[in-house]
């Protein structure tokens, strides 16, 4: 089953539940495979600690003009979907920060006068914490293309893993293109949110994502359970949207993760709600109950 933790911003505690989630259920099932999509800022190794035993670059292929073999036609710039090449008198320019690699122009190219070169955006990793295979992305400073290192990233951590009983994918912040690349191929969209304005705003607009875009059951973790209003509550029953878990807010928990440990050993009391959340996923075979 691939469950991917998701929630429309930052902070909410994405990483929190895919730690505590892994660990808990990782005592009990053969693999636990968790995926730390959160290429700009991946965080779950704080926590999990792993051994790293792999490392892949990723990169990705980008036009190179042979000019000796150019007429200037223009050609490449026109089919360009996303303006990475213009063609100014007898040059041609490349944007390679704005490539992303779709091959277009070299397949459109009448002279054959385009060739493609790697460029690199980042590296995956992967390796162990106990019983959890853990992996993540990482992109290069100053890149900002996160698909591509995401989609290598799933593809390669889930080589070869032998039928794990449960995927996690920790979801980049926000609702754009990584979320959905990270989203994409799920049976479940976990919503991590928080009961205040800007959870249930931020809440409202994930949910048009996985679940109206994306066809996903989606259910709801409410963490800091307690402060705020009831506004979360009051759109979850509108909306027919599940609450699974509610995990209090508590200082054990904060003071765990600022301490860089894994707050389900330090407030072992919170572990059976995982188990709980686990077995809910389970029944429901990834779909919404
Ligand atoms: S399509 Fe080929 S020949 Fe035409 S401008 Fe681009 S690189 Fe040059
Ligand atoms: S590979 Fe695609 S995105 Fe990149 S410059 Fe060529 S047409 Fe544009």
């Amino acid at each position: 089953m691939i469950v991917t933790v998701a929630s429309g911003k930052g902070g909410t505690g994405k990483t929190l539940v895919a730690t505590g989630l892994a660990a808990v259920v990782a005592e009990s099932c053969a693999v636990v495979c968790l995926l730390d999509c959160d290429v700009e800022a991946p965080n779950a190794h704080l926590f999990l600690k792993p051994a790293l035993t792999g490392c892949e670059e990723v990169s990705l292929p980008v036009p190179q003009v042979d000019l000796a073999r150019c007429t200037f036609c223009g050609r490449c710039a026109e089919v360009c979907a996303f303006h990475a090449l213009a063609v100014v008198g007898r040059q041609v320019l490349t944007f390679a920060e704005l490539c992303h690699g779709c091959g277009s122009c070299a397949r459109q190219c009448p002279e054959g006068a385009i060739s493609e070169v790697p460029r690199r955006l980042g590296v995956v990793e992967w390796g162990w914490a106990g019983r959890v295979r853990l992996a993540r992305g990482v992109l290069d400073v100053g890149q900002a293309m996160a698909t591509p290192v995401i989609r290598r990233l799933k593809q390669r951590a889930l080589e070869g893993v032998g039928g794990p009983a449960l995927v996690l994918l920790d979801a980049p912040p926000g609702n754009a293109c990584a979320v959905v690349e990270t989203l994409r191929g799920s049976d479940f969209a976990l919503l991590v949110t928080e009961p205040t304005p800007f959870g249930l705003h931020d809440l409202e607009i994930a949910v048009q994502v996985a679940r109206e875009e994306l066809g996903l059951p989606v259910g709801v973790v409410i963490n800091r359970d307690g402060i705020g209003d009831g506004g979360v509550e009051g759109y979850c029953a509108h909306a027919g949207l599940p609450i699974l878990l509610r995990i209090p807010f508590d200082r054990r928990i904060a003071a765990a993760c600022a301490a860089g440990g894994l707050w389900v050993d330090a407030v072992p009391e919170y572990r059976e709600g995982m188990r709980g959340l686990y077995r809910t996923l389970q029944e429901t075979g990834g779909a919404a109950p």
